[in-house]
Order: structure tokens, then sequence, then C-alpha cells
């Protein structure tokens, strides 16, 4: 087999394998009750928490400190309020969107969309 056949063929497999999955999320998806979906959605949290606390374990000082520096830098990103039209930090936008600032500026956007 060529270069060229090999990569076909992989290219293939992996399309015929992402049909599959589709198709088969697809009929989960349908199947699924809403207990089942909740299960399947905290298993695979559970799963996420326990492969971040392995890569954390097996951090090395420097990548702890790089980790931690992207984390700040991450937070401290600032981000745009559309209802608010104002710019803050990511990581206060869950507290902004509680705030009586913004829920008086939804009131007013939905309002105002009102005819
Ligand atoms: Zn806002």
């Amino acid at each position: 087999m060529t270069e060229a056949e090999k990569t076909e063929k992989k290219r293939k497999k992996a399309e015929n394998d992402a049909k599959i999955y589709a198709k088969n999320k697809a009929e989960r998806d349908e199947n699924e009750t809403e207990e089942e979906k909740a299960e399947r959605l905290r298993q695979r949290r559970e799963y996420e928490h326990k492969r971040i606390a392995e890569i954390i374990a097996n951090e090395t000082e420097e990548e702890k400190k790089e980790r931690r520096r992207k984390k700040n830098e991450s937070a401290a990103k600032k981000v745009k309020c559309e209802i608010c039209d104002i710019e803050i930090r990511r990581d206060s936008m869950s507290d902004h969107i509680k705030s009586k600032k913004h829920l008086k500026n939804l009131e007013k956007n939905l309002m105002a969309n009102v005819d």
C-alpha cells in the first residue's frame, strides 16, 4: 500500500467513525430520559475532574506556575456585556449578570424590543 492510499484509508475511517458517532448520539439523545441524561453528564463531569486532577498531580512547579498565570490572565480578560454596553473582567461576569444595574438594563432592553 502506498502512503497516499494509507492516508486515504485513514481519512475514510475517520469519516466513517464520525458518521457512526453522530448516528449513535442522535439515537441516544432521542431515547434518553432526563435522568439518564443527568447521569451521563454527571459521569462526564466526574471523568473530567479526575482527568484534570491527574494532570495537576503530575505537574512540575514550573507548569504549576504557568497554569496559574494563564488562569489569572484568562480571568482578567475583558468581556463585553451587550446589555449594559460595558466591558468587564471575565471573572466578574457571573456577579455582574445578577447585579441591579444589569437587571435594570435587561428590563429596559426587553421593553424596547416589545412593539
Ligand atoms: Zn450587564
